[in-house]
């Protein structure tokens, strides 16, 4: 197994957001996030909400759009990390049961039974890495098992890689599986001029994934998430065109989407000032937003942002150094770790 943990850091004032993970593929090479969230929302909109352990995991050294040369415009990790390749089905699968491995050991007894929610959305586009990530969820699950942790879901986001999004879904058919919720998420974020954000738009026009999303309903059973974060004339240090997120935006992007068939999130943006800059959207106008959205019939969620102390993107921090180094405590969890992953791959 090339990928070991290297050490970790607080997320929020006395750990109040989580933890992140710091590993390693080799030395030298740049470091790879995962993420352990608290509650699976900052602002519980549900008392389930609070009873789920979730956790962001990555799958890829920095980002394969970052190679290509169309990393997001916003993302910390793909402006700021250069890719270091893609991880093994076991080193996705390794980042969730050592985090889940953690929280068994540290948290207590109410968390060790809290359903686990895993969302890749660490770094990489997970559609470049679909054939690992479909064999890590199936070790994830047969993991859990052994260790008698019951699976919430997994998130499946992309930015919109078509190619994967039709193997996900011929998955889907074939129950690959095997009853385990496995939820959609696109990461939209724009919708006029979404290729100054998003440049993979270039390469996968956001109206070709949007017509899938109704089969994807018929498959799941459940309404995918778009995703869109709220900027306020964000721009990014290479260029002087910025963006908003604000009322007319929204209209664009609600006129593209049908909300019988999906749901929007909508979420708070931590700027990092080596990436870009950005206004604060006022609780007030993010209400607004909200407000016009559910009036076209969409469900919303308005996200506020973990690590928002650190300006972290989703608990990551562009493969900083960790606060705490590893020690003999976390190398024996790694190595449990381990056998458990070998035991559930065979
Ligand atoms: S947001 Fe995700 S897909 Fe986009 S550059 Fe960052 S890591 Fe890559």
């Amino acid at each position: 197994m090339r990928l070991h943990p290297v050490g970790f850091s607080h997320l929020g004032q006395v750990n109040a957001d989580g933890i992140r993970y710091v590993w390693q593929l080799r030395d030298n090479a740049p470091y790879i996030e995962s993420a352990a969230f608290r509650a699976r929302a900052k602002i519980p909109t549900s008392d389930a909400d609070s009873h789920i352990s979730a956790y962001t995991t990555s799958v890829s050294g920095g980002c394969a759009l970052t190679a290509a040369k169309v990393p997001c415009r916003f993302c910390r990790t793909g402006n700021t990390l250069r890719f270091s390749g893609h991880l093994s089905a076991k080193e996705i699968a390794l980042q969730n049961v050592f985090m889940v491995l953690s929280d068994m050991e540290q948290i207590g007894q109410a968390a060790a039974d809290n359903p686990r929610e895993f969302a890749y959305m660490g770094q990489g586009e997970p559609g470049y890495s679909y054939p690992q990530l479909r064999e890590a969820i199936r070790i994830t699950n047969k993991a859990m098992s052994a260790l008698g942790q019951k699976v919430h879901r997994h998130l499946l986001a992309t930015c919109g890689v078509t190619e994967m999004i039709d193997a996900f879904m011929s998955d889907l058919e074939n129950d690959y599986f095997n009853g385990t919720r496995v939820t959609f998420h696109y990461s939209l974020h724009a919708a006029s001029d979404r290729g100054s954000v998003m440049p993979i738009e270039n390469i996968y026009s956001y109206r070709e994934v949007i017509q899938r999303l109704p089969r994807l309903y018929e498959l799941t059973g459940e309404k995918s998430c778009v995703g869109v974060l709220l900027f306020k004339n964000y721009c990014n240090g290479s260029s002087t065109k910025s963006h908003c997120t604000d009322m007319k935006e929204i209209e664009t992007i609600a006129s593209e989407l049908d909300p019988t068939v999906c749901r929007i999130s909508l979420c708070e943006f931590n700027p990092c000032d080596s990436v870009g800059t950005n206004g604060e959207i006022s609780p007030e106008e993010a209400a607004e937003l909200t407000t016009m959205l559910e009036d076209k019939g969409f469900e919303v969620k308005l996200f506020a942002s973990f690590g928002r102390q650190e300006n972290t993107a989703c608990g990551l921090l562009g493969g900083t150094m960790p606060d705490i180094n590893t020690d003999d405590h976390i190398l024996a969890r790694y190595y449990r770790a381990l056998s458990v992953i070998d035991a559930a791959a065979c």
